[in-house]
């Protein structure tokens, strides 16, 4: 029996860390197309060039190419039992062109799990996060976060936006943010593709089967979405 995963929310909805617990429960891989097109950094042939050059620009890359480089990924050992899709389909294209592959292979996409979340508390995930190198453990500053011991704007020496932030640990360790967290633009601008994006996509799984999708609220602790996600799946497999 196999088991069809796609994973979809918008940046700071948990993806990561549920794509972690649904490896670990159901034994099978998480399969990001991003990291696929970012693994091709060091190929130098003409298709993880021209690959390179259209994620540099921040477009997508076409369907017939993406299509392919999940057809070779899907076909590998490892991922004989299904896999849990995180950054695929992002085209009704794409999620036509899986729902036909799997089908000649005997399979179906079992769930859609949509991680819900109100593109404020989305914004907050991300502008407020801050990590410490020492500890490892990332913190947020609006989430009544007891272990970080202070925090402030600073403006930046020329004035430029957005400010800096500057917090620290209980013990001092300093916590910074992800350079791609700390502009509020660029935040706001990959929430916006997510939602124009996500919306046909939305819509397609809603039209092929009632129940294919499914909104949980991921605006929960950690346990209680990956339990929500859990009764889904096993009413699914
Ligand atoms: P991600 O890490 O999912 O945000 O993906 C990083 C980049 O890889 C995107 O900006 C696209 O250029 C490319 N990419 C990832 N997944 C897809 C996809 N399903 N279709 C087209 N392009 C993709």
């Amino acid at each position: 029996m196999s088991l069809y995963i796609i994973l979809m929310g918008v940046q700071g909805a948990g993806k990561g860390e549920q794509a972690r617990f649904i490896q670990e429960t159901y034994g099978i891989p998480q399969v990001s197309t991003g990291d696929l097109f970012r693994a091709m950094k060091t190929r130098t042939d003409p298709l993880a060039q021209r690959i390179q050059q259209i994620m540099a620009e921040g477009k997508l890359i076409d369907d017939d190419t993406t299509n392919a480089v999940v057809e070779d990924r899907l076909g590998q050992e490892d991922a004989k039992n299904g896999v849990i899709l995180d950054g695929y389909p992002r085209t009704p294209a794409q999620a036509a062109w899986l729902d036909q592959y799997l089908e000649k292979h005997g399979a179906h996409v079992n769930a859609v799990l949509l991680l819900e979340l109100d593109l404020y508390t989305a914004f907050k995930r991300s502008f407020g996060r801050v990590k410490s190198d020492d500890t490892g453990k990332t913190h947020n500053i609006y989430f009544n976060d007891e272990e970080i011991a202070e925090w402030k704007f600073v403006d930046h020496p020329q004035n430029e936006f957005p400010p800096r932030l500057q917090a620290v640990d209980a013990n001092g360790n300093v916590l910074s943010r992800r350079p791609d967290d700390a502009s509020a633009h660029a935040i706001l601008k990959r929430i916006d593709t997510f939602r124009e994006t996500t919306a046909p996509l939305i819509t397609y799984y809603e039209q092929k089967r009632p129940g294919l999708l499914v909104r949980i609220n991921a605006d929960q602790s950690i346990e209680a979405v990956a339990s929500a996600i859990k009764e889904a799946v096993d009413a699914r497999k």
